[in-house]
Protein backbone atom coordinates (compact mmCIF):
# COMPACT_ATOMS: atom_id res chain seq x y z
CA UNK A 1 0.00 0.00 0.00
CA UNK A 2 1.09 3.31 -0.66
CA UNK A 3 2.06 4.86 2.59
CA UNK A 4 0.25 8.36 1.78
CA UNK A 5 -2.98 6.02 1.64
CA UNK A 6 -2.54 5.14 4.89
CA UNK A 7 -1.84 8.03 6.11
CA UNK A 8 -5.04 9.17 4.63
CA UNK A 9 -6.84 6.87 6.24
CA UNK A 10 -5.97 7.71 9.90
CA UNK A 11 -6.75 11.50 9.33
CA UNK A 12 -9.69 11.42 6.75
CA UNK A 13 -12.29 11.50 9.44
CA UNK A 14 -10.30 14.27 11.35
CA UNK A 15 -9.78 17.30 8.53
CA UNK A 16 -10.65 19.75 10.99
CA UNK A 17 -8.51 18.75 13.50
CA UNK A 18 -4.99 20.71 14.29
CA UNK A 19 -2.35 18.69 12.35
CA UNK A 20 0.41 21.04 12.81
CA UNK A 21 1.19 24.86 14.80
CA UNK A 22 3.91 26.76 13.45
CA UNK A 23 6.06 28.87 16.05
CA UNK A 24 4.21 31.88 15.17
CA UNK A 25 1.16 30.78 15.96
CA UNK A 26 -0.23 29.30 12.35
CA UNK A 27 -2.41 26.76 12.74
CA UNK A 28 -2.71 24.11 10.26
CA UNK A 29 -6.13 21.55 9.70
CA UNK A 30 -5.65 17.89 8.61
CA UNK A 31 -7.64 20.02 5.48
CA UNK A 32 -4.67 22.42 5.18
CA UNK A 33 -2.74 19.02 5.02
CA UNK A 34 -4.38 17.46 2.11
CA UNK A 35 -4.51 20.67 0.19
CA UNK A 36 -1.38 21.24 0.47
CA UNK A 37 -0.06 17.67 -0.58
CA UNK A 38 -2.39 17.54 -3.31
CA UNK A 39 -1.06 20.65 -4.58
CA UNK A 40 2.15 19.91 -4.24
CA UNK A 41 1.53 16.39 -5.59
CA UNK A 42 0.24 18.51 -9.13
CA UNK A 43 3.49 20.36 -9.13
CA UNK A 44 5.60 17.53 -9.62
CA UNK A 45 3.12 15.54 -12.30
CA UNK A 46 3.09 19.07 -14.07
CA UNK A 47 6.87 19.29 -13.72
CA UNK A 48 7.21 15.81 -15.11
CA UNK A 49 8.07 13.39 -11.78
CA UNK A 50 6.58 10.30 -12.12
CA UNK A 51 6.87 6.81 -10.37
CA UNK A 52 10.64 6.32 -8.75
CA UNK A 53 12.00 9.77 -10.17
CA UNK A 54 14.12 11.26 -7.49
CA UNK A 55 13.21 14.73 -5.87
CA UNK A 56 16.67 15.63 -4.69
CA UNK A 57 15.80 18.25 -1.72
CA UNK A 58 18.24 20.69 0.58
CA UNK A 59 16.20 23.03 2.38
CA UNK A 60 15.50 24.23 5.77
CA UNK A 61 12.79 23.25 7.61
CA UNK A 62 9.64 24.29 6.57
CA UNK A 63 6.15 23.27 6.50
CA UNK A 64 6.31 23.30 2.37
CA UNK A 65 8.66 20.91 2.96
CA UNK A 66 6.56 18.04 4.79
CA UNK A 67 4.24 18.95 1.65
CA UNK A 68 6.92 18.12 -0.48
CA UNK A 69 7.90 14.82 1.32
CA UNK A 70 4.00 13.41 0.91
CA UNK A 71 3.41 14.53 -2.05
CA UNK A 72 6.56 12.37 -3.42
CA UNK A 73 5.28 9.40 -1.56
CA UNK A 74 1.86 10.15 -2.90
CA UNK A 75 2.93 10.31 -6.62
CA UNK A 76 4.95 7.42 -5.93
CA UNK A 77 8.45 9.84 -6.51
CA UNK A 78 11.40 8.85 -4.57
CA UNK A 79 12.13 11.50 -1.87
CA UNK A 80 15.83 12.69 -1.03
CA UNK A 81 16.44 15.17 1.97
CA UNK A 82 19.85 16.17 2.00
CA UNK A 83 21.64 17.99 5.18
CA UNK A 84 21.43 21.35 4.68
CA UNK A 85 25.47 21.69 5.65
CA UNK A 86 26.40 19.79 3.35
CA UNK A 87 28.99 22.07 1.10
CA UNK A 88 29.54 22.18 -2.80
CA UNK A 89 31.21 19.55 -3.22
CA UNK A 90 29.00 17.06 -1.07
CA UNK A 91 26.50 18.49 -3.00
CA UNK A 92 27.97 17.56 -6.26
CA UNK A 93 28.30 13.79 -5.07
CA UNK A 94 24.40 13.51 -4.11
CA UNK A 95 23.62 15.01 -7.77
CA UNK A 96 25.82 12.73 -9.77
CA UNK A 97 24.61 9.70 -7.76
CA UNK A 98 21.11 10.42 -7.10
CA UNK A 99 20.64 11.65 -11.10
CA UNK A 100 17.41 13.92 -9.50
CA UNK A 101 14.32 14.61 -12.05
CA UNK A 102 13.70 17.71 -9.84
CA UNK A 103 16.36 19.48 -7.69
CA UNK A 104 14.39 21.88 -4.62
CA UNK A 105 16.90 23.95 -2.82
CA UNK A 106 16.99 26.96 -0.80
CA UNK A 107 18.31 29.97 -2.67
CA UNK A 108 21.61 29.79 -1.03
CA UNK A 109 22.33 26.09 -1.35
CA UNK A 110 24.96 25.01 -3.67
CA UNK A 111 22.29 23.54 -5.73
CA UNK A 112 21.00 26.35 -7.19
CA UNK A 113 24.16 27.30 -8.79
CA UNK A 114 24.95 27.07 -12.70
CA UNK A 115 26.37 23.33 -12.77
CA UNK A 116 22.89 21.82 -10.88
CA UNK A 117 20.54 23.05 -13.44
CA UNK A 118 23.09 22.20 -16.32
CA UNK A 119 21.47 19.03 -17.15
CA UNK A 120 17.61 18.34 -17.94
CA UNK A 121 16.07 18.65 -14.52
CA UNK A 122 14.23 21.57 -12.84
CA UNK A 123 15.44 23.33 -10.32
CA UNK A 124 12.89 25.13 -7.41
CA UNK A 125 13.52 26.95 -4.99
CA UNK A 126 12.14 26.68 -0.91
CA UNK A 127 13.36 29.31 1.33
CA UNK A 128 13.49 29.46 5.30
CA UNK A 129 10.23 31.26 5.60
CA UNK A 130 8.59 28.58 3.26
CA UNK A 131 8.10 30.59 -0.28
CA UNK A 132 9.99 30.36 -3.70
CA UNK A 133 9.42 28.96 -6.82
CA UNK A 134 8.08 25.67 -5.26
CA UNK A 135 5.33 27.48 -3.14
CA UNK A 136 4.77 29.89 -5.74
CA UNK A 137 3.60 26.72 -8.09
CA UNK A 138 1.69 25.26 -5.48
CA UNK A 139 -0.47 28.20 -4.84
CA UNK A 140 -1.29 28.16 -8.41
CA UNK A 141 -1.97 24.37 -8.86
CA UNK A 142 -5.14 22.94 -8.13
CA UNK A 143 -5.31 20.83 -4.99
CA UNK A 144 -7.18 18.10 -5.98
CA UNK A 145 -6.56 15.57 -9.12
CA UNK A 146 -3.32 14.20 -8.42
CA UNK A 147 -4.62 10.12 -7.48
CA UNK A 148 -2.47 8.31 -5.21
CA UNK A 149 -0.38 5.75 -7.09
CA UNK A 150 -0.71 2.36 -6.87
CA UNK A 151 2.92 1.11 -5.56
CA UNK A 152 4.07 -2.06 -4.31
CA UNK A 153 4.82 -2.48 -0.64
CA UNK A 154 8.89 -2.54 -1.55
CA UNK A 155 8.74 0.49 -4.17
CA UNK A 156 11.25 2.79 -2.70
CA UNK A 157 9.84 6.07 -1.02
CA UNK A 158 12.78 7.57 0.17
CA UNK A 159 16.52 7.60 -0.31
CA UNK A 160 18.59 8.94 2.71
CA UNK A 161 22.62 9.27 2.77
CA UNK A 162 24.31 7.26 5.73
CA UNK A 163 26.11 10.08 7.47
CA UNK A 164 29.08 8.42 6.51
CA UNK A 165 31.91 9.19 8.23
CA UNK A 166 34.41 7.55 6.47
CA UNK A 167 34.38 6.17 2.38
CA UNK A 168 31.47 7.87 0.23
CA UNK A 169 27.93 8.27 1.25
CA UNK A 170 25.95 5.42 0.61
CA UNK A 171 21.95 6.02 -0.35
CA UNK A 172 19.39 4.00 1.82
CA UNK A 173 16.28 3.04 -0.01
CA UNK A 174 13.91 2.80 2.19
CA UNK A 175 10.81 1.73 0.94
CA UNK A 176 6.82 2.07 1.26
CA UNK A 177 6.51 -1.39 3.77
CA UNK A 178 9.61 -0.41 5.47
CA UNK A 179 8.43 2.82 6.83
CA UNK A 180 4.72 1.91 7.23
CA UNK A 181 5.90 -0.71 9.18
CA UNK A 182 8.34 1.07 11.80
CA UNK A 183 5.73 3.97 11.80
CA UNK A 184 2.98 1.48 13.31
CA UNK A 185 5.65 -0.44 15.92
CA UNK A 186 6.00 3.14 17.14
CA UNK A 187 2.83 4.63 17.34
CA UNK A 188 1.68 1.11 18.87
CA UNK A 189 4.85 1.06 21.23
CA UNK A 190 4.46 4.89 22.32
CA UNK A 191 0.73 3.98 23.00
CA UNK A 192 -0.18 7.44 21.09
CA UNK A 193 -3.44 8.73 22.61
CA UNK A 194 -6.33 10.68 21.26
CA UNK A 195 -4.91 13.80 22.97
CA UNK A 196 -1.35 13.94 22.33
CA UNK A 197 0.72 16.80 20.94
CA UNK A 198 3.61 16.55 19.62
CA UNK A 199 6.83 18.75 20.03
CA UNK A 200 9.09 18.78 16.78
CA UNK A 201 12.42 20.33 17.19
CA UNK A 202 14.50 17.71 15.23
CA UNK A 203 15.63 18.33 11.42
CA UNK A 204 13.66 16.89 8.51
CA UNK A 205 16.03 15.42 6.49
CA UNK A 206 17.01 12.77 8.89
CA UNK A 207 15.25 9.74 10.00
CA UNK A 208 14.28 10.84 13.71
CA UNK A 209 12.51 14.25 12.67
CA UNK A 210 11.23 12.77 9.59
CA UNK A 211 9.87 9.26 9.70
CA UNK A 212 10.08 8.69 13.63
CA UNK A 213 8.15 11.81 15.16
CA UNK A 214 6.14 13.25 11.72
CA UNK A 215 5.05 9.09 11.23
CA UNK A 216 3.85 8.98 14.94
CA UNK A 217 1.98 12.31 14.34
CA UNK A 218 0.08 11.20 11.07
CA UNK A 219 -0.72 7.61 11.93
CA UNK A 220 -2.49 9.38 15.58
CA UNK A 221 -3.79 12.27 13.22
CA UNK A 222 -3.50 14.42 16.02
CA UNK A 223 -1.10 17.86 16.54
CA UNK A 224 1.96 18.71 16.34
CA UNK A 225 4.10 22.04 17.59
CA UNK A 226 6.63 22.47 14.76
CA UNK A 227 9.67 24.26 15.68
CA UNK A 228 12.31 25.03 13.05
CA UNK A 229 14.72 24.04 14.69
CA UNK A 230 15.80 23.15 18.73
CA UNK A 231 16.05 26.61 20.52
CA UNK A 232 16.04 26.38 23.98
CA UNK A 233 13.45 29.44 24.89
CA UNK A 234 10.73 28.15 22.17
CA UNK A 235 11.50 24.67 23.85
CA UNK A 236 10.61 26.30 27.02
CA UNK A 237 7.59 28.17 25.91
CA UNK A 238 5.86 25.50 24.25
CA UNK A 239 6.51 22.16 26.27
CA UNK A 240 3.53 23.33 28.61
CA UNK A 241 1.43 22.42 25.65
CA UNK A 242 2.92 19.51 24.52
CA UNK A 243 2.37 15.99 25.37
CA UNK A 244 5.00 14.24 23.55
CA UNK A 245 8.74 15.76 23.30
CA UNK A 246 11.15 13.53 20.64
CA UNK A 247 14.77 14.67 21.14
CA UNK A 248 18.50 13.74 20.79
CA UNK A 249 20.75 13.95 23.86
CA UNK A 250 22.11 17.19 23.49
CA UNK A 251 18.52 18.34 23.56
CA UNK A 252 18.60 16.94 26.89
CA UNK A 253 20.98 18.14 28.51
CA UNK A 254 20.30 21.66 26.78
CA UNK A 255 17.25 21.76 28.92
CA UNK A 256 18.88 20.52 32.45
CA UNK A 257 21.34 23.26 31.82
CA UNK A 258 18.48 25.61 31.88
CA UNK A 259 17.49 26.62 35.32
CA UNK A 260 13.87 27.68 34.05
CA UNK A 261 13.26 23.85 33.14
CA UNK A 262 11.51 22.59 36.17
CA UNK A 263 9.16 19.72 36.83
CA UNK A 264 5.84 22.12 36.21
CA UNK A 265 6.86 22.73 33.09
CA UNK A 266 6.51 19.33 32.20
CA UNK A 267 3.25 18.52 33.99
CA UNK A 268 0.94 17.88 30.84
CA UNK A 269 4.00 15.92 29.65
CA UNK A 270 3.26 12.10 28.91
CA UNK A 271 6.86 10.75 27.13
CA UNK A 272 9.95 11.93 26.59
CA UNK A 273 11.91 9.70 24.02
CA UNK A 274 15.68 10.14 23.24
CA UNK A 275 18.10 8.85 20.50
CA UNK A 276 20.23 9.14 17.72
CA UNK A 277 23.04 9.27 19.75
CA UNK A 278 23.94 7.89 23.65
CA UNK A 279 21.82 9.19 26.43
CA UNK A 280 24.52 9.33 29.44
CA UNK A 281 23.06 7.91 32.63
CA UNK A 282 23.65 10.75 33.89
CA UNK A 283 21.34 12.70 31.81
CA UNK A 284 18.93 10.03 32.41
CA UNK A 285 19.29 10.49 36.15
CA UNK A 286 19.91 14.46 36.38
CA UNK A 287 15.94 14.22 33.89
CA UNK A 288 14.34 11.64 36.34
CA UNK A 289 15.07 13.65 39.16
CA UNK A 290 14.17 17.17 37.98
CA UNK A 291 10.69 15.85 36.04
CA UNK A 292 9.78 12.85 37.22
CA UNK A 293 10.23 11.50 33.60
CA UNK A 294 12.00 8.83 32.85
CA UNK A 295 13.29 9.43 29.30
CA UNK A 296 12.44 6.29 27.02
CA UNK A 297 15.71 6.03 24.33
CA UNK A 298 15.46 3.93 21.75
CA UNK A 299 17.88 2.84 18.86
CA UNK A 300 17.74 2.57 14.74
CA UNK A 301 19.55 3.71 11.89
CA UNK A 302 19.33 5.33 9.10
CA UNK A 303 19.10 1.71 7.04
CA UNK A 304 16.53 -0.32 9.58
CA UNK A 305 14.71 2.55 10.93
CA UNK A 306 14.33 2.06 14.88
CA UNK A 307 15.07 -1.28 16.15
CA UNK A 308 14.98 -1.57 19.98
CA UNK A 309 13.03 0.74 22.43
CA UNK A 310 12.92 1.20 26.32
CA UNK A 311 9.00 0.15 27.26
CA UNK A 312 6.27 2.38 27.72
CA UNK A 313 5.01 0.92 30.71
CA UNK A 314 7.81 -1.14 32.38
CA UNK A 315 11.53 -0.66 33.64
CA UNK A 316 13.24 2.01 31.75
CA UNK A 317 16.70 1.23 32.17
CA UNK A 318 19.62 4.25 31.85
CA UNK A 319 22.55 3.02 29.23
CA UNK A 320 20.64 0.65 27.80
CA UNK A 321 18.03 1.02 24.39
CA UNK A 322 15.18 -1.50 25.27
CA UNK A 323 14.15 -4.92 23.26
CA UNK A 324 13.49 -4.95 19.38
CA UNK A 325 10.65 -3.54 18.65
CA UNK A 326 7.47 -6.34 17.73
CA UNK A 327 7.97 -8.01 14.33
CA UNK A 328 12.30 -6.77 14.88
CA UNK A 329 14.81 -9.48 15.40
CA UNK A 330 18.46 -8.26 16.98
CA UNK A 331 21.09 -10.45 17.65
CA UNK A 332 25.14 -10.54 18.69
CA UNK A 333 27.50 -11.89 16.29
CA UNK A 334 31.18 -12.47 16.06
CA UNK A 335 32.24 -10.39 12.50
CA UNK A 336 32.23 -13.90 11.18
CA UNK A 337 28.75 -13.86 11.72
CA UNK A 338 28.57 -16.84 14.47
CA UNK A 339 25.80 -16.08 16.89
CA UNK A 340 26.69 -15.34 20.40
CA UNK A 341 25.25 -15.77 23.96
CA UNK A 342 23.54 -13.25 26.01
CA UNK A 343 25.85 -10.63 27.73
CA UNK A 344 28.48 -11.20 25.07
CA UNK A 345 29.65 -8.28 22.60
CA UNK A 346 29.74 -8.44 19.64
CA UNK A 347 28.37 -7.01 16.62
CA UNK A 348 24.66 -6.47 16.19
CA UNK A 349 22.86 -7.45 13.43
CA UNK A 350 18.87 -6.71 12.74
CA UNK A 351 16.28 -8.22 10.16
CA UNK A 352 12.38 -7.82 10.04
CA UNK A 353 10.48 -5.39 7.67
CA UNK A 354 12.35 -2.11 8.69
CA UNK A 355 15.58 -2.87 6.98
CA UNK A 356 16.05 -1.07 3.76
CA UNK A 357 16.12 -2.72 0.66
CA UNK A 358 19.69 -1.87 -0.47
CA UNK A 359 21.90 0.95 -1.37
CA UNK A 360 20.74 3.14 -4.03
CA UNK A 361 23.09 1.71 -7.25
CA UNK A 362 25.86 -0.09 -4.89
CA UNK A 363 24.90 -3.73 -5.01
CA UNK A 364 28.14 -5.04 -4.03
CA UNK A 365 28.49 -3.03 -0.90
CA UNK A 366 24.53 -3.93 -0.64
CA UNK A 367 25.66 -7.59 -0.52
CA UNK A 368 28.47 -7.10 1.61
CA UNK A 369 26.16 -5.61 4.78
CA UNK A 370 23.20 -8.30 4.90
CA UNK A 371 24.18 -11.98 5.79
CA UNK A 372 22.62 -15.12 3.97
CA UNK A 373 19.83 -15.27 6.36
CA UNK A 374 18.76 -11.67 5.73
CA UNK A 375 20.51 -9.96 8.85
CA UNK A 376 21.88 -6.71 8.22
CA UNK A 377 25.02 -5.75 10.23
CA UNK A 378 23.98 -2.73 11.52
CA UNK A 379 28.34 -1.95 12.14
CA UNK A 380 27.21 -1.19 16.17
CA UNK A 381 28.89 -2.98 18.99
CA UNK A 382 26.74 -4.44 21.67
CA UNK A 383 24.94 -6.75 23.79
CA UNK A 384 21.93 -7.97 24.84
CA UNK A 385 21.11 -9.31 28.06
CA UNK A 386 18.92 -12.23 29.84
CA UNK A 387 16.33 -9.71 30.00
CA UNK A 388 16.17 -9.00 26.20
CA UNK A 389 17.25 -5.84 27.03
CA UNK A 390 19.83 -4.37 24.58
CA UNK A 391 23.02 -2.30 25.46
CA UNK A 392 25.45 -0.18 22.63
CA UNK A 393 29.12 -0.12 23.14
CA UNK A 394 29.92 1.21 19.83
CA UNK A 395 30.42 1.61 16.35
CA UNK A 396 32.97 -1.83 15.20
CA UNK A 397 34.51 1.12 13.24
CA UNK A 398 35.36 2.61 16.70
CA UNK A 399 36.43 -0.13 18.47
CA UNK A 400 40.31 0.17 19.02
CA UNK A 401 42.87 -2.83 18.92
CA UNK A 402 45.45 -1.70 20.87
CA UNK A 403 48.48 -4.24 21.77
CA UNK A 404 45.76 -7.30 20.29
CA UNK A 405 43.47 -6.48 23.30
CA UNK A 406 39.58 -4.88 22.02
CA UNK A 407 39.05 -1.44 23.73
CA UNK A 408 35.55 -0.87 23.49
CA UNK A 409 35.38 3.27 24.22
CA UNK A 410 31.86 3.46 25.67
CA UNK A 411 33.09 1.54 28.68
CA UNK A 412 36.15 3.81 29.33
CA UNK A 413 34.17 6.96 28.14
CA UNK A 414 31.68 5.88 31.60
CA UNK A 415 34.58 5.75 33.36
CA UNK A 416 36.00 8.92 32.70
CA UNK A 417 32.32 10.23 33.00
CA UNK A 418 31.65 9.24 36.46
CA UNK A 419 35.36 11.20 38.08
CA UNK A 420 34.98 14.34 39.72
CA UNK A 421 35.10 17.17 37.09
CA UNK A 422 34.27 15.30 34.49
CA UNK A 423 31.53 16.89 31.93
CA UNK A 424 31.93 14.54 29.03
CA UNK A 425 34.27 12.57 27.53
CA UNK A 426 34.97 10.87 23.79
CA UNK A 427 37.58 7.81 23.57
CA UNK A 428 39.24 7.23 20.24
CA UNK A 429 42.37 5.21 18.65
CA UNK A 430 45.13 7.07 17.33
CA UNK A 431 48.40 5.17 15.43
CA UNK A 432 50.86 3.79 18.06
CA UNK A 433 54.37 2.87 17.82
CA UNK A 434 54.25 0.30 19.73
CA UNK A 435 50.65 -0.93 20.40
CA UNK A 436 49.07 -0.30 16.94
CA UNK A 437 46.46 1.55 18.48
CA UNK A 438 46.46 3.87 21.45
CA UNK A 439 43.59 4.64 23.52
CA UNK A 440 43.53 8.21 23.89
CA UNK A 441 40.55 10.55 25.48
CA UNK A 442 39.09 14.04 24.43
CA UNK A 443 37.64 15.31 27.60
CA UNK A 444 35.45 18.07 28.48
CA UNK A 445 35.69 19.61 32.09
CA UNK A 446 33.23 20.86 34.24
CA UNK A 447 35.08 24.60 34.87
CA UNK A 448 36.58 24.29 31.66
CA UNK A 449 40.24 24.29 30.70
CA UNK A 450 42.47 21.26 32.14
CA UNK A 451 46.76 21.18 31.83
CA UNK A 452 48.82 17.94 31.77
CA UNK A 453 48.70 17.65 35.66
CA UNK A 454 44.76 17.12 35.44
CA UNK A 455 45.31 14.47 32.84
CA UNK A 456 48.14 12.78 35.32
CA UNK A 457 45.63 13.15 37.59
CA UNK A 458 42.87 11.39 36.07
CA UNK A 459 44.73 8.73 34.21
CA UNK A 460 45.71 7.71 37.97
CA UNK A 461 42.26 7.62 39.17
CA UNK A 462 41.22 5.04 35.68
CA UNK A 463 44.31 3.11 36.61
CA UNK A 464 41.97 1.63 39.52
CA UNK A 465 39.21 0.96 37.93
CA UNK A 466 40.11 -0.13 34.50
CA UNK A 467 42.37 -3.08 33.11
CA UNK A 468 45.36 -1.28 32.36
CA UNK A 469 45.04 -1.82 28.29
CA UNK A 470 41.90 0.44 28.47
CA UNK A 471 43.44 3.18 30.33
CA UNK A 472 44.00 6.12 28.26
CA UNK A 473 47.63 6.74 27.55
CA UNK A 474 46.66 10.29 26.46
CA UNK A 475 44.09 12.45 27.55
CA UNK A 476 43.70 15.87 25.43
CA UNK A 477 41.09 18.28 26.85
CA UNK A 478 38.85 20.42 25.03
CA UNK A 479 35.95 23.23 25.49
CA UNK A 480 33.52 20.69 23.60
CA UNK A 481 33.27 17.36 21.64
CA UNK A 482 32.83 17.90 17.77
CA UNK A 483 29.23 16.90 17.34
CA UNK A 484 27.04 16.57 13.81
CA UNK A 485 23.81 17.71 13.43
CA UNK A 486 22.22 15.04 15.06
CA UNK A 487 24.25 15.22 17.99
CA UNK A 488 26.44 12.45 17.37
CA UNK A 489 30.39 12.56 18.36
CA UNK A 490 32.07 12.86 15.39
CA UNK A 491 34.87 10.58 16.21
CA UNK A 492 36.59 10.84 12.86
CA UNK A 493 37.54 14.14 13.69
CA UNK A 494 39.03 13.58 16.90
CA UNK A 495 41.28 11.26 15.15
CA UNK A 496 42.02 13.30 12.37
CA UNK A 497 43.03 16.36 14.94
CA UNK A 498 44.86 14.13 17.23
CA UNK A 499 46.73 11.94 14.58
CA UNK A 500 49.72 12.72 15.80
CA UNK A 501 49.20 12.17 19.49
CA UNK A 502 51.91 9.00 19.65
CA UNK A 503 54.38 10.43 17.63
CA UNK A 504 55.49 13.62 19.06
CA UNK A 505 54.83 13.19 23.01
CA UNK A 506 55.44 11.07 25.93
CA UNK A 507 52.89 9.47 27.20
CA UNK A 508 50.88 10.77 30.12
CA UNK A 509 50.08 7.27 31.38
CA UNK A 510 48.31 3.77 31.11
P1 LIG B 1 21.95 7.41 11.65
O1 LIG B 1 21.98 6.46 10.52
O2 LIG B 1 22.50 8.76 11.33
O3 LIG B 1 20.58 7.50 12.25
O4 LIG B 1 22.92 6.83 12.75
C1 LIG B 1 22.65 5.58 13.30
C2 LIG B 1 23.62 5.26 14.38
O5 LIG B 1 23.42 6.12 15.50
C3 LIG B 1 23.44 3.88 14.93
O6 LIG B 1 24.03 2.91 14.10
C4 LIG B 1 24.09 4.00 16.28
O7 LIG B 1 25.50 3.91 16.16
C5 LIG B 1 23.74 5.42 16.69
N1 LIG B 1 22.58 5.45 17.60
C6 LIG B 1 21.29 5.66 17.31
N2 LIG B 1 20.53 5.62 18.41
C7 LIG B 1 21.36 5.36 19.44
C8 LIG B 1 21.21 5.21 20.85
N3 LIG B 1 20.03 5.33 21.45
N4 LIG B 1 22.32 4.95 21.58
C9 LIG B 1 23.52 4.83 21.00
N5 LIG B 1 23.74 4.98 19.69
C10 LIG B 1 22.67 5.25 18.92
Amino acid sequence: MNLYRLFESRFEGRLEDTFLETIDGDRLTYADLADGVGRHARVLVDGGVGLGDRVLVQAEKSVAGLFLYLACLRVGAVFIPLNTSYRRDEVRYFLDDAEPSLVVCDPSSPLCSEDAADVERTVLTLDVAGGGSLSARARAAPPTGVDIAEVPGDHTAAILYTSGTTGQPKGAMLTHDNLASNAKALHEAWGFIDDDVLLHALPIFHTHGLFVALHCVLLNATGMLFLPRFDLDSVLRLLPRATVMMGVPTYYTRLLASPEFTAELCGHMRLFVSGSAPLRAETFEQFQRRTGHAILERYGMTETGMNTSNPLAGPRIAGTVGRPLPGVEVRVCESDGTPLAAGAVGELEVRGPNVFKGYWRKPDKTRAEFRDDGFFRTGDLGLIDENGYVTIVGRSKDMIISGGFNVYPKEIENAIDRLPGVRESAVFGVAHPDFGEGVAAAVVLEDGGGDAGHARALIARLKDRLAGYKVPKRIVFVAELPRNAMGKVEKNRLRETFADLFSVTEEQGG
